[in-house]
């Protein structure tokens, strides 16, 4: 027997105008989807719990059985995990994005945030910057000062870790929830240790503002890299082993530091794929792929994917109806193919994280579409896959029961 689960980021949405009052999950043509709802189960999840942040980091925990009000402590440490950095306790990871202020003569805290990505900085560039920031003395002697050590990233999004540090009563900002905003009160307040972090960020402008590939970006027409945002702040994090809990062994497919992070906290494989970007134009067909090679050697493959999430944030509605049919046509089509052909008995899950909704370009923690579809069973259904049949069908108030139901656990 084996076992798929494919998730569709922020594929889940509200009626829109636009569309006719269909929702994009409604309106593509999704004939794979459908199919695998009108043989199976469909049904709608709480996967985001309320009182916390909806979005993949909380729901992505809960698909895999990690109840995010007992085990999430934060998005970075997730990030962190990722790419093999190990917390102790007393550690504190932050993400520390490369961010662009204003170019203007306002003292440093009234300028306005321009990108939360340094205009989608190149990793090259981004990698060089950090640690031109950390090695320079006077950034050097505060960074050391308050424990703080950077783990360059080939993105704008880097990981800071600062040891001993109390972060109690702290307040972050996501950064691109305030695009063209003052900076003042968006600076982290609320505890001694923001203070601490509030000198970084200051620093690091004087900098980084002048630094020479700032001005070669300049010229070049790009965006200066001229400071770093500290968020996503957590504390090290421990989750339940999949295997012990599940007793299967298995991957996780994608291209987002977020879902490799779960993967390797839970003791997953962490299976990349080449030119899967995380964006429209990934590598649909290579996640197939991948997820077929690893159902060889395991029972357990999930495949994500990030394209719908992402072209909803940037108010892309074509792009999202096109990641919703590429994932249908190009992962799931070939992926039921090679199923057949294996001869394997299968049971695939398929959902939404969360919302992502056309209408706010944010996440929306209501409850979101799933469906469960088994190989040996035709159950006749007769629905498809949309939020309105997801609502008529089986309702599962807590994410955390997914995984026993695709694996029937008694
Ligand atoms: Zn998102």
């Amino acid at each position: 027997m084996k076992y798929i689960l494919i998730i569709g980021d922020g594929m889940a949405d509200n009626p829109v105008a636009e569309l006719g009052g269909a929702t994009p999950l409604q309106y593509a043509d999704i004939p794979q989807l459908d199919a695998l709802a009108s043989a199976g189960i469909v049904g709608s999840v709480k996967t985001c719990p309320d009182g916390l942040p909806p979005g993949s980091d909380t729901a992505i925990m809960s698909i895999f059985g990690c109840d995010p009000r007992r085990y999430y402590t934060g998005r970075a440490p997730l990030e962190a995990a990722a790419t093999g950095i190990a917390l102790c306790p007393g550690d504190v990871a932050y993400r520390c994005n490369m961010v662009t202020y204003e170019d203007s003569g306002l003292p440093f805290a009234e300028r306005h945030i321009l990108s939360h990505s340094a205009g989608s900085i190149d990793g090259g560039t981004s990698a060089a910057l950090a640690r031109a920031l950390f090695d320079d003395p006077a950034f050097k002697a505060k960074a050391d000062g308050a424990g703080m050590t950077v783990y360059p990233a080939l993105s704008f999004r880097h990981i800071a870790v600062q040891s001993g540090a109390d972060i109690k009563g702290i307040s972050l900002v996501p950064p691109h929830d305030h695009l063209g905003e003052a900076i003042g009160p968006l600076l982290p307040s609320g505890c001694e240790n923001a203070g601490v972090l509030r000198g970084l960020m200051e620093t690091a402008f004087e900098v980084l503002d002048s630094h020479g590939l700032n001005i070669r970006r300049r010229e070049e027409g790009k965006l200066p890299a001229n400071g770093v945002w500290f968020w996503a702040e957590g504390t090290a994090v421990q989750l339940p082993n999949f295997t012990k809990a599940y007793g299967r062994t298995g991957g996780v497919i994608s291209a987002v530091p977020l879902c490799h992070g779960i993967a390797a906290l839970i003791g997953l494989e962490r299976v990349s794929v080449e030119g899967a970007t995380g964006e429209l134009d990934t590598n649909y067909e290579g996640k197939a792929d991948a997820a077929l090679r690893l159902l060889r050697e395991h029972d357990f493959a999930a495949i994500h994917v990030e394209a719908p999430d992402e072209c909803t944030h940037n108010g892309d509605l074509e792009g999202k109806l096109e990641a919703i049919r590429r994932l249908d046509s190009r992962t799931l089509a070939p992926l039921m193919r090679g199923l057949a052909d294996s001869g394997w008995d299968y049971r695939i899950l398929v959902l939404s994280d969360h919302k992502t909704l056309t209408s706010t370009r944010g996440h929306d923690g209501t409850p979101v579409p799933f469906v469960i579809y088994d190989s040996r069973a035709d159950r006749r259904a007769g629905t498809s896959y949309c939020e309105a049949a997801g609502e008529r069908g089986v309702r599962v108030d807590d994410g955390t029961h997914l995984m026993d139901m695709l694996f029937e656990t008694p």
